[in-house]
């Protein structure tokens, strides 16, 4: 049993004596190897104690909250989304085509994007990722238009009412069609422009402490829509700022292709050539490098984020885990956008990604382990929170509990491998920094109806102008 390890426990215990044991569980992964079988003590916002088998605790507590019928996990960490694209799911447009045609398909469509529709899908993304469990997310929203000048601000204020942590980037696009860019003319904005909105977002929003609800990163797009200079630029941003740098690559070969003709070069020599090749930086996608790319990136400790469904439905290929893990990197996973997975299911994502990675690298090699690991530690060490991703004492308390009593579930062996293998798709209890968000499967805070009643207006909007 470990109890009261550090000072900020034994702070935490001592000034607000609100304390609950979620006790005896159905099974409780941590995330790491520390026995919590029969549950943990919850004080105010932090994990204060795990109870291993056959013990009870010793910290003084005040509540109970039987856990038996419930298997719980660390909540899951999304590490790549783009909210906005929840309204913009399975466009018929958009169908069955690669990335390139995918984007040059939907482009036009975001363009009419306005602040209101920002607001209304970021509460509507949030809200089915605490449904499946998840309560941390990272959103990269690249494009602004003279329509929407406030869709980070936007995104902050749709965040709160719903109650996930965040890190919200202030995506960009500069480099537009008639420069020899992927996006339209009129989705791109002036260095200067993103730049200075950058620094005002930081300055406003970027909460460092370990108990942060918001954090902001920066995140030029991709190669194929956004200038070197602005990479430049960014970076050296980021580092006066001390903030996260995120970007897609390495995510198709016709990016391969693009920065050689553009550039003369791969995306990873690009990467290092614009100053991001470091362990501020975290990739979405990360699929086609080779050995010394890979070994390049794990010697620089970046971050790369696994989107397999995404990868799938875009058929962009199976991204490296084990070889870019071996080689040093960090590996989180994210459900991407929702224009190509089309929905925001981290649970459903783990077993994705559980499939997939045992496709690529044998059923042995890759387990429902790996792909928790993956959507826990893996995630927080994308988003450099070393506070989160894992049941331990000291740990802030988000937590993430889900029932077996379905018929998908009935018969089964192992109970934190039947959740993964028999695929769930719902929580049933979330809690984030000792506040349940979710109870019953129903979310505590908010109307998920009305969420959806006004989501469908502004998806409807959008579609229209087009
Ligand atoms: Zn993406």
């Amino acid at each position: 049993m470990i109890a009261f390890e550090n000072d900020r426990v034994k702070e935490t215990v001592s000034k607000k004596g609100k304390c609950t044991w979620i006790k005896n569980p159905l099974a409780c992964w941590t995330g790491n190897s520390q026995d919590a079988s029969n549950g943990m003590v919850i004080c105010d916002n932090i994990i204060v104690e795990l109870v291993a088998a056959g013990n009870t605790p010793i910290t003084q507590y005040q509540q109970t909250f039987d856990a038996s019928a419930h298997v719980i996990l660390p909540g899951l960490i999304n590490c790549h989304h783009h909210f906005y694209q929840t309204l913009t799911r399975a466009l018929p447009n958009a169908l069955n085509k690669e990335l390139f045609p995918w984007l040059q398909a939907l482009y036009p469509v975001w363009a009419n994007l306005n602040d209101d529709a920002i607001f209304a899908s970021t509460q509507l993304a949030l809200s089915e990722l605490l449904l499946s469990g998840c309560t941390t997310a990272a959103d990269h929203h690249y494009v602004f238009s003279s329509i929407m000048p406030h869709a980070i601000d936007a995104q902050v204020a749709a965040a709160k009412t719903i109650g996930n942590r965040v890190t919200l980037t202030r995506g960009s696009m500069s480099l537009g069609q008639s420069k020899g860019g992927l996006p339209p003319d009129s989705v791109v904005e002036t260095d200067e422009k993103i730049l200075g909105e950058s620094e005002r977002l930081i300055n406003t929003y970027h909460d460092s402490s370990e108990e942060s609800f918001c954090q902001i990163a920066l995140a030029p797009c991709s190669p194929f829509s956004v200038t070197p200079d602005l990479m430049r630029e960014t970076a050296k941003l980021s580092q006066q700022k001390n903030v996260l740098l995120h970007t897609h690559l390495g995510e198709t070969e016709d990016e391969n292709d693009f920065c050689l003709e553009k550039f003369g070069m791969r995306p990873v020599d690009y990467l290092e050539d614009v100053g991001w090749l470091n362990d501020r930086t975290w990739l979405a996608h990360g699929i086609h490098f080779n050995d010394d790319e890979v070994k390049r990136l794990g010697h620089a400790c970046t971050g790369i984020c696994h989107c397999p469904s995404s990868n799938m439905l875009l058929a962009s290929g199976m991204c490296r885990t084990l070889d870019l893990r071996s080689a040093g990197a960090r590996v989180g996973l994210g459900v991407d956008g929702s224009a190509s997975n089309d929905g925001s299911n981290m649970i459903q994502e783990v077993r994705q990604a559980m499939l997939l990675q045992k496709l690529r690298y044998g059923s042995a090699k890759f387990s429902h382990h790996d792909a928790l690991t993956m959507a826990t530690r893996g995630s927080a060490t994308l988003l450099h929170r070393k506070e989160l991703g894992e049941i331990a004492v000291g740990k802030q308390a988000d937590i993430a509990l889900y029932s077996l009593d379905e018929p998908r579930f009935s018969g089964y062996g192992d109970a934190v491998a039947a959740l993964i293998l028999c695929g769930a798709t719902k929580a049933d209890h979330v809690m984030v920094a000792g506040e349940w968000k979710v109870k019953n499967g129903v979310m505590v805070d908010v109307d998920i109806h009305e969420i959806m009643a006004r989501h469908r207006i502004a998806a409807d909007r959008l579609v229209q102008q087009f």
